[in-house]
């Protein structure tokens, strides 16, 4: 089984890998690398994958990545503002929401967020993430209105806002239609859309983890018009809950079946279930998240089955820590994510790796595994590279996770 002290997976090469494995994920694996698409068997023999079919599955997705982003690691710095924590949905591996009269229950104002917004424009950030609850008493107009006073603050600031989940509130509160809807937020300044809220598309999953949450149907719906008016998304999938690896494979077959049609999503960003705070864990409903081996499997399944297609997988350093993203970097991840400055969502539900990193130290952890850093936009324009370290590049060695990231190029494999 491969664990974070094991490395020597990282070293191997992916054509010694490729010979190791079994017939049937070998010539999965050699398809993939010939440039077609699996189709959801093949998939499922890759996300069944153990022992020397998973190495050679993370080697392959390596190499696939190499392909695809090269030697870059991309990261952007940006600002997560989570408005609001309350929320009437009431999802069961949610550990953020809060009801209205909760103790900790805060929603900011618009003028707070603004500042907020002028902060981070004047540490660096080219982009803010907004998301936050889903309150009762919402007015409908609040997110136009928000993205409006941002833009007049801050005309160069994109806005990354709302959730496909965010939307279908947003429509029922003012009535339009999701077109019309889209549209309005587009002219009020919405630059970009979290794919979040997608968890996993199978709605009998959704039934047990976000029962009140909007239908598949609803999730790809609003995807898709977000794609026709010019409106790109990323894409993302919590796994290590009560899913089963077919899941997986039909998600990842869903996102791709969409891109292919509209080109849309800009990334696809799998997402580590955190269950220490939430319901679904505690009522013994859901496993503890998934084992270092799982988050390699699911980056390099992701990598494989969305090859050619979407060209950019992300780590969440929020959900994984530093060392299990810098070895999933090393498993088909090209895009380190953001800064952030602050977060939330994952801390309310129990990941313990921060809030905020700097780019200095998310350079120096990219420089650990041999890759080269270079700052993006939201849309993956690279706004500058860094070959070389600076002297603000320092590890963030306290909150590294398990071990300092640059031990783990040393150490024996098992698989
Ligand atoms: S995941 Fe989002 S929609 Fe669900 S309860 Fe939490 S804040 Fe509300």
């Amino acid at each position: 089984m491969l664990t974070e002290q094991d490395s020597q997976w990282r070293e191997m090469p992916w054509q010694r890998a490729l010979d190791d494995a079994s017939p049937a994920a070998a010539r999965a694996l050699e398809k993939s690398l010939g440039g077609c698409d699996l189709c959801f068997d093949e998939g499922l023999i890759l996300a069944r994958a153990a022992g020397k079919d998973l190495l050679a599955m993370l080697r392959v997705a390596d190499e696939l990545r190499r392909r695809a982003a090269g030697e870059q690691v991309t990261y952007v710095v940006n600002r997560n503002l989570n408005f609001t924590n309350v929320c009437i949905v009431g999802c069961a591996f949610c550990g953020f929401s809060r009801g209205a009269r909760a103790e900790d229950a805060y929603f900011h104002s618009i003028e707070q967020l603004v500042a907020k917004c002028a902060e981070a424009v004047s540490c660096g950030a080219t982009e803010v993430c907004i998301q936050g609850g889903l309150p009762r008493d919402l007015d409908g107009s609040f997110y136009a209105s928000l993205l409006r006073a941002i833009k007049a603050a801050l005309p160069h600031l994109h806005l990354h806002a709302f959730s496909p989940m965010e939307i279908i509130y947003g429509i029922e509160k003012t009535g339009l239609p999701l077109l019309e809807y889209l549209r309005s937020l587009k002219e009020a300044g919405l630059g970009s859309m979290p794919g979040t809220a997608a968890e996993i598309l199978d709605d009998e999953v959704r039934q047990h983890i976000s029962p009140n949450k909007l239908k598949v149907r609803q999730w790809v719906e609003v995807i898709r018009t977000a794609h026709q008016l010019g409106i790109p998304t990323t894409s993302t999938m919590m796994y290590g809950h009560m899913e089963q690896p077919e899941h997986w494979v039909r998600h990842l077959l869903l996102l791709r079946e969409i891109q292919r049609e509209t080109g849309g999503f800009t990334e696809f960003v799998p997402l580590g279930f955190i269950h220490s705070q939430t319901r679904l864990y505690r009522a013994g409903r859901a496993r503890p998240g998934s084992p270092f081996s799982e988050h390699l499997l699911v980056h390099a399944l992701s990598r494989i089955l969305l090859n050619g297609h979407v060209p950019n997988i992300q780590v969440s350093w929020v959900k994984l820590g530093f060392a299990d993203a810098l070895a999933c970097l090393d498993a088909g991840a090209n895009d380190f994510g953001g800064t952030l400055m602050e977060e939330s969502i994952s801390k309310s539900a129990g990941a313990n790796f921060g809030e905020s990193v700097s780019p200095g130290e998310l350079r120096a952890l990219i420089r650990t595994i041999g890759r080269i850093p270079a700052e993006r936009t939201t849309t993956y324009k690279i706004r500058r590279e860094f070959p070389h370290p600076g002297t603000d590049e320092l590890l963030p060695l306290e909150r590294m996770a398990t071990q300092p990231a640059n031990s783990l190029a040393a150490g024996l494999a098992e698989n």
